[in-house]
């Protein structure tokens, strides 16, 4: 890429972190892991019209590709220092990589996370990012150890962003403060980067949402050998949310939309209060779900406590 563009990322970008030894401008990037550390390595490519729709604006396309990276390690309890970034742009736009770098570094800032190297090629809008963090050894948080017994909690709510792009697709956006919470839920999520260090110690297992609440508990389950029971009633979500699209539908987006980047994991049942203490002191909230159980897959229960097959509205039935 032309020197001045990625001159500009590099300045927007800088944290002045002595921990990189080499940043931007080489032909690598430098970085020393601090002593007695693990690196925690995640990367999530976004396409344009597959993980963002077309017209998303450059800023909030650099949020949020290096949003799911970091919420990767914020399911790890892992701390961010580091990123890489692989951009595939249809045509130089400095415009376009100015916005994309700013969006990028005001979620960078917050967390002193410094973006290292990268690179730049023509082709379909695409972004790669790259993240690395540290962990201490053995403290990381997998998907591997929950315990039948143990509860299933959330953090924040539930179904946000995919309401959002409900309303995005469907032009159902109304110029109100409801609409703007859910799209800004969409193309902004805030990684819980915090609560994830606040789990290091106490969650038996932790994934983050972005494939939807079934799938990744699903994941949990898979890796922990285990099944869970999730409680319909339970499922925290925003009024904005309920709002706009009532109770059965806000639950189905609960239950199977994507893009919400809360976390999802397990504890033991003597230890909720304790950790829902821990993170409302972060300002997160984090609500019991369900439970795990024996067996595999996920039950989800109604109201009732009857058994609910997922997936039986289809997204089709849904509208504002
Ligand atoms: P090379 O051919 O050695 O890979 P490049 O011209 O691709 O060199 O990159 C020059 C420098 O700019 C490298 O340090 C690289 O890491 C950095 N760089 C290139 N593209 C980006 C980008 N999109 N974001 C951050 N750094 C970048
Ligand atoms: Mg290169």
């Amino acid at each position: 890429m032309e020197f001045s563009l990625i001159d500009r990322i590099r300045k927007l970008t800088a944290q002045g972190r002595d921990d990189v030894r080499l940043g931007i401008g080489d032909d690598a990037a430098l970085l020393a892991v601090p002593t007695g550390q693990e690196l925690a390595a995640a990367i999530d490519t976004m396409v344009e019209g597959v993980h963002f729709p077309s017209g998303t604006a450059a800023a909030d396309i650099g949020w949020k590709a290096l949003a799911v990276n970091l919420s990767d390690l914020a399911a790890m309890g892992a701390t961010p220092a580091w990123a890489l970034l692989a951009l595939s742009l249809p045509n130089a736009d400095a415009v376009f990589i100015d916005g994309l770098a700013t969006g990028f570094a005001q979620l960078a800032q917050h967390y002193r996370l410094a973006l290292v190297g990268g690179d730049t090629t023509r082709g379909a809008l695409t972004i790669s990012v790259a993240v690395h963090g540290f962990v201490p050894p053995g403290k990381a948080l997998t998907r591997a150890g929950a315990r039948v017994g143990d509860t299933v909690l959330v953090t924040g709510t539930l179904g946000d962003a995919a309401g959002g792009l409900e309303l995005i697709q469907r032009k159902h956006g109304r110029d109100d403060e409801q609409t703007a919470y859910l799209v800004e839920r969409l193309n902004r999520p805030m990684p819980r980067v915090a609560a994830g260090l606040a789990l290091r110690e106490r969650a038996s297992a932790c994934i983050d949402v972005s494939d939807g609440l079934l799938a990744d508990l699903g994941h949990i389950c898979t890796s922990s050998r285990v099944g869970a029971e999730i409680e319909t009633a339970l499922l925290p979500r925003s009024p904005a949310l309920l709002d706009l699209f009532g109770d059965a539908a806000s639950c189905e987006f609960a239950l199977a939309g994507g893009d919400d980047y809360e976390l999802c994991f397990t504890v033991p049942p003597q230890q909720v209060a304790a950790v829902q203490a821990d993170l409302a002191r972060l300002g997160c909230s984090a609500t019991c779900i369900g439970r795990i159980v024996e067996g595999k897959g996920i039950q989800i229960l109604d109201r009732e406590g009857r058994p609910l097959a997922p997936g039986r509205q289809g997204w089709d039935h849904f509208s504002a």
